[in-house]
């Protein structure tokens, strides 16, 4: 076969939440969207903030069709950049130059481009996730051309567990990618957390005398509930790489805008910048949609109502475990991470949706057993939902 199989495999097999996603379509169709309770895919339903829309108007009416169309450097319109640091700065004190930043399509691009620029050819890089994490984190890494490794986490708190961490560290080891808020735990990592983990890295990293990368995937950090602070990795790793993203923090996932932040107190960190240029030139990832890098530069502190995601995790977190589900109260992201009722998800997820309910079962985010609920959705779905997922519960006796 002439083309590239293991691209066909990845193109041809979908991911279980896009199958999930297209047969809720299907079933909408059959018997009314209101009557399936679908919360498979993490597209925000809360609106982009108006400032976003009121923006974009004014920016067509007012700026010329190179400003908002034309190409922008590779990295980035030089002026946005600095707009990004300097909030960057006021909000984080980390002191970073516009030269540290690097305009992106999304999280996703940015993964790829801190991977690309990471990861040297031939040799054997590995990289470690804490389950259970975003699938396409696989894809990516492997993409890169280094091996995955999976560190499981603590019991019950899904917080990491440092002692496994070290134990799944080697010296192939090139990078470490965490995810706080986390999909799909919701779960914030405490400072206490970050600070172990941190040490450990100072330490390992000495120890083989090479640094171990930490790439930050945030792009829930605004989405958090009652005042919970989200530790800024740069704060207390040196070699850090930033992977921002407005998809989730300004509802815009379709217009795919984030960036890259690399830290100024990285040993070597202009030449990691270089390496972040070069990986972006060549996965094709250069100059950002020049229109969004605009609208993002103006809405710098604009913020989606986080209070509504609030009101459906206390609902269904509430109602849930007085069903007699188990799970983690999530401190931010939109996700709740549910202990299935019985040991195989899968099994769990076929007969959740013979109640119209649409969940997501984990095996593929590294952990067995659990399913996610996605409730980036309508209030009125959430409450819907409820007689659905109690009948659930009575069907494996919980209640
Ligand atoms: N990382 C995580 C943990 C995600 O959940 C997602 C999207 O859902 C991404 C990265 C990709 O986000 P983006 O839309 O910014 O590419």
């Amino acid at each position: 076969m002439s083309y590239n199989q293991k691209m066909y495999g990845l193109g041809s097999k979908r991911s279980i939440i896009r199958e999930i996603f297209e047969y809720s379509k299907t079933r909408a169709a059959e018997i009314g969207a209101e009557n399936v309770y679908d919360f498979s895919l993490g597209n925000p339903s809360v609106p982009a903030p108006c400032e976003v829309n009121d923006t974009i108007r004014e920016l067509l009416d007012t700026q010329s069709s190179v400003l908002l169309h034309g190409y922008t450097s590779a990295q980035g319109d030089a002026g946005v950049r600095g707009i990004i640091a300097d909030r960057i700065n006021a909000r984080f004190g980390v002191g970073i130059s516009p030269n540290l930043i690097y305009m992106t399509c999304g999280a996703a691009a940015s993964l790829s481009i801190c991977l690309k620029a990471l990861v040297e050819d031939g040799a054997e890089d590995e990289c470690i996730v804490f389950a259970p994490f975003f699938t396409e984190y696989r894809v990516f890494i492997e993409n890169a051309g280094a091996k995955i490794v999976v560190s499981q986490p603590l019991e019950k708190t899904f917080q990491i567990d440092v002692c496994d961490l070290e134990s799944k560290i080697t010296p192939k080891t090139k990078a470490i990618i965490v995810n706080s808020p986390n999909n799909p735990s919701g779960v914030v990592y405490s400072e206490e957390t970050v600070k172990a983990l941190c040490e450990l890295l100072e330490r390992k990293s000495a120890e083989y005398g090479k640094p171990i990368y930490l790439i930050a995937d945030e792009p829930y950090r605004e989405l958090v509930y009652s005042g919970v602070e989200v530790p800024y990795l740069m704060n207390y790793y040196d070699n850090t790489l930033v992977c921002y993203s407005y998809s989730k923090s300004l509802s815009l996932p379709g217009e795919r805008i984030g960036y890259i932040a690399v830290s100024p107190k990285m040993a070597d960190g202009t030449n990691i910048y270089l390496a972040v240029c070069g990986a972006g030139r060549s996965l094709g990832y250069v100059c950002a949609p020049s229109l969004f890098q605009q609208v993002i530069a103006r809405c710098i502190d604009a913020k989606v109502n986080v209070e509504a995601y609030k009101e459906n995790r206390d609902i269904l977190y509430d109602n849930l475990t007085a069903f007699g589900y188990e799970c983690v109260k999530p401190d931010g992201a939109f996700y709740l991470f549910v202990k299935a009722l019985e040991d195989d998800a899968y099994k769990f997820f076929e007969r959740a949706k013979k109640h119209e309910i649409l969940v997501v079962p984990c095996d593929d985010f590294g952990v067995s057993g659990y399913v996610r609920i996605a409730y980036c959705t309508d209030k009125s779905r959430v409450e819907g939902a409820l007689p659905a997922f109690r009948a659930l519960a009575e069907e494996y006796g919980r209640i």
